[in-house]
Parts: C-alpha cells; sequence; structure tokens
C-alpha cells in the first residue's frame, strides 16, 4: 500500500476532482480525504478516523454500506458475465429482472424502464425523448422545457442547463437556448413575507402560468421537478403544490419530469416521491437509490403514453438512434436488484419514514429555539437547518461569511458528516434509510455542539 504522504502527493498531481477549488486542492491548501472503509452509516478514512456519515455519499448509499448481499450479487455477476450490451434487444437476467422490479414498483401508469448510468445522462435521455415524442406526434416547434430555480439535474450540457444553480451554469456558456426557468416552490424564502403557504403555492402556478402564455404552450415540451428540491436547498413543496402545478401542464399539454434521482426508493418515506406528493409524470428519473450507489447505474422510467408514441416512433422511423455502451450494464442491474430486494427485506422505506421523522423531532427538541436557525424541514430521511441572522425578521447571513460550510466543519470534527448545501447557509442530513435512532441521536448531539462553537453565546 502507499503510504499516505505518497498517495496525497499523486492525487494533487494526478487527480482532477469534480465540484473541487482546483488551484487549492492542486496546491495543498485544502484538506482532502482517502477514504479506506464503511460499515452501516459509518465510513472510515485512511487515517482511521470513523465518521457517521450523515448524507450517504452524495444521498445515494440508501442502504448502508458494507452490505455483503450487493457485493456478492456483484461478484457473482462479474464471474458468470461481466459484460454484454443492450442494443437490438439483448439484454441479461439481471437487466430483465430489474426492469420488471422497477417498473412494479413505480407509479400505475408508468410502462417501461431504460437504464443509464448516472443522474445526468438520465435526464439527457429525457430530453431526447420528450423531443423525439413531439417530433413524432408532428409538432417540431414544441421543444421548450421549464426547470425551476434551485433545481438540480445534472451537469452535462443539457442538464447542466436544467439545473437552476448559478455555480453550473457561470463560465461555461449555459443555460443552453430553450431552457426556462421558473419560481423555486421555497417558501421559507419568499419574498413576500406577509404570504400564505397556500397564496405562495398559488404565486408559483401564476409565475407559471405567465411563462406558459409568455412562450406559447405549442412551444414547451416538458416541466422538469424534483419532487422535494435537493441540491437547491432540501426543500419539501409547499401545501398543493405538486397538484396545482400537474393541473396546468395537463391544460396545456406539457409533460411532466419527476426527477427522482434523490427521492427515488424510499428517501422520503414512500418508495417514490411522485406517489408522496400526488404528482403524475410521464417520465421518472432514477439513479443513486436504484443501486445505492454499489454501482453506477440510472433508468427513465416512461410512461404508457409516452411509450406507446415511442412505438409509433419506431415504426415510422425505424430503431431509435439512442444508446450507451454501457446502457443496462450488468454489474449495476444485479447491483440494482441485490440491492431493492434489500430495501424491501429490512423495511427501509417504512424506516425512511419513521426514524427520519424522528430525526426531525429530535433536532427541533434540540436546536429549535435556537436565535439563528431560521427553519428545520425535511421529508422521510431528509433534514435541513437553515440558518439566520436573525429568525424574528427572517434576515439572511451574509454568504462572505460562510457561516453553512463553517458548521458542516465543525459538525466533522465530532464525528459527522453533514452537508453545506451550496446555495445559503444551509446544513442537509440524507443519512442511509437504515439509520437507527441511536445514530440519529448522536448525529442531533454532534449538530448541537457544532451549532454552539459556530455561534458562542447564543
Ligand atoms: N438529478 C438529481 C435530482 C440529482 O440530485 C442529481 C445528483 O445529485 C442528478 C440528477 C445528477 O446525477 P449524477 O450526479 O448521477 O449525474
Amino acid at each position: 500500500m502507499l503510504d499516505n504522504d505518497r498517495l496525497a502527493a499523486w492525487d494533487r498531481e494526478s487527480f482532477f476532482h469534480p465540484s473541487t477549488h482546483l488551484a487549492a486542492h492542486a496546491r495543498g491548501d485544502t484538506p482532502g480525504r482517502i477514504m479506506t472503509g464503511g460499515k452501516g452509516v459509518f465510513v472510515e478514512d485512511r487515517d482511521g478516523t470513523r465518521l457517521l456519515d450523515g448524507f450517504a455519499g452524495l444521498y445515494c448509499v440508501n442502504v448502508g454500506y458494507g452490505r455483503p448481499e450487493i457485493a456478492e450479487a456483484i461478484a457473482g455477476q462479474a464471474r458468470e458475465l461481466a459484460y454484454y450490451h443492450a442494443y437490438v434487444g439483448h439484454g441479461t437476467e439481471a437487466s430483465i429482472r430489474l426492469a420488471h422490479m422497477v417498473t412494479e414498483r413505480a407509479p400505475a401508469n408508468m410502462s417501461k424502464v431504460y437504464f443509464g448510468l448516472g443522474g445526468s445522462d438520465a435526464n439527457e435521455t429525457n430530453v431526447k425523448l420528450v423531443w423525439y415524442y413531439n417530433n413524432v406526434l408532428g409538432r417540431p416547434q414544441k421543444k421548450k422545457i421549464i426547470s425551476r430555480w434551485r433545481g438540480y439535474h445534472g451537469s452535462g450540457l443539457m442538464t447542466g442547463s436544467l439545473t437552476g444553480l448559478e455555480l453550473f451554469h457561470k463560465a461555461f456558456d449555459l443555460p443552453m437556448p430553450g431552457i426556462l426557468h421558473t419560481e423555486a416552490p421555497y417558501y421559507f424564502r419568499r419574498a413576500n413575507p406577509a404570504q400564505s403557504e397556500a397564496e405562495f403555492t398559488a404565486a408559483c402556478v401564476a409565475a407559471l402560468e405567465e411563462m406558459i402564455a409568455r412562450e406559447g404552450a405549442d412551444t414547451i415540451a416538458a416541466f422538469i421537478g424534483e419532487p422535494v428540491l435537493g441540491t437547491g436547498g432540501l426543500v419539501p413543496p409547499p401545501a398543493g403544490y405538486w397538484e396545482a402545478i400537474g393541473a396546468v401542464l395537463e391544460r396545456h399539454d406539457i409533460l411532466l419530469i419527476a426527477d427522482e434521482v434523490v427521492t427515488g426508493f424510499g428517501r422520503v418515506g414512500s418508495m417514490f416521491g411522485s406517489d408522496h406528493y400526488g404528482m403524475r409524470p410521464d417520465i421518472i428519473t432514477i439513479a443513486k437509490g436504484l443501486t445505492s450507489a454499489y454501482a453506477p447505474l440510472s433508468g427513465s422510467i416512461v410512461s404508457e403514453r409516452m411509450w406507446k408514441v415511442l412505438e409509433q416512433g419506431t415504426d415510422a422511423m425505424g430503431p431509435i438512434g439512442h444508446g450507451w455502451t454501457y446502457s443496462a450494464h450488468p454489474i449495476g442491474a444485479a447491483a440494482g436488484v441485490a440491492n431493492l430486494e434489500l430495501i424491501d427485506r429490512l423495511g427501509l422505506v417504512e424506516n425512511a419514514r419513521d426514524t427520519g421523522a424522528y430525526l426531525r423531532a429530535a433536532m427541533t427538541d434540540a436546536l429549535g429555539a435556537h436565535p439563528n436557525l431560521g427553519d428545520i424541514r425535511g421529508e422521510g430521511m431528509l433534514c435541513a437547518l437553515e440558518f439566520v441572522a436573525d429568525r424574528d425578521t427572517r434576515r439572511f447571513l451574509d454568504p462572505a461569511l460562510k457561516t453553512g460550510p463553517a458548521v458542516a466543519a465543525a459538525l466533522l470534527r465530532h464525528g459527522v458528516i453533514g452537508r453545506a448545501m451550496p446555495q445559503g447557509d444551509i446544513l442537509g442530513f440524507a443519512p442511509p434509510l437504515c439509520l437507527s435512532r441511536e445514530e440519529a441521536d448522536t448525529i442531533v448531539a454532534a449538530t448541537h455542539a457544532a451549532v454552539t462553537e459556530v455561534f458562542p453565546g447564543r
């Protein structure tokens, strides 16, 4: 094994890390961490530091670390047949079984699943399918996609454009033409403090209606949204939001893409966020929780209505011109089958609901009265704390103070990983769905200690 110093040097010399301050990392100014192991909700680094991973990697290791059932499924598939493609009707038992298991769990009107590798490529697929759909239906001008500010849908050219976070656009010449962003359904940050939640929902819906009227419904193909805003701040929708948005989209014949990369397979305490919030999507994006990140795999689940048009397209034009070498990769598929079986066997959807509610209640007991805590929110196994300068006036902190990152750094010193969400002073938790109540207590105690350190005397 390489010694720590040599590994750190090679890392700085050779490894281009994603979402990293490249210059600071290359200079060795910022700490990295070389991970070596994990079990349950804990991970360990090369220095022997053991941390409770309160964000499940990037909210993806839903069944927790070190599950032998999945490791064995991957090894078995690799031994038997590590790879075969899925083009022109080919498949493996693992990919067929997984497609069946996914559609069995998906909302009733969903029909087929296309497998990719990660959330970004799945959303690229979705945009292509939506464009293809409208071309088959003879309406080539109906192509724009509406996303939301603070939405996160990936960091490719199209998906980075859909993402409504400035960091993902800046200096990349994004967003691309034809991508529109509407109001984020973020009640805590509403511009008008006097607005009730119902009034705020109505304002979001009115903003969407105005956008559709301005652009012309005949130019808009689809609306994409996460059931719960994720990277944009872990924000559950205001009451009635999805029902009202869905009604507008249906009236204007605009497809709905539910991006369930985070929420799919139990994160919000239901198998899918679409069922949880009464969404009626035409496409559902899945990734992360599909394999609990034991192997890269994503998917686009398409509705029966959409499928019929895709079939019509291939009858007219021949095979669909879309596919990746690694679509439905057998190793990812084997991991997915074992992962979904484990979620059922361990009752992780129910645990996400119950232990997630316990975590938020315990967090509220410990910190709910803190003068710098403006909001504690979440759903299922998602919990966010939003810090403010003054909770009574809802005055936000100066972003230059980087208070959110300071709390996350203090938390780490207390042995727990939380995520400083990129836009706002928001500390996010999305632990593995197998979190126990005792582990939730550990998160809360460490958070209390971290907050006390960052806001001394409050
Ligand atoms: N969609 C959502 C809702 C996500 O949260 C993410 C990643 O965090 C993506 C898409 C992109 O997935 P990936 O990073 O696997 O490309």
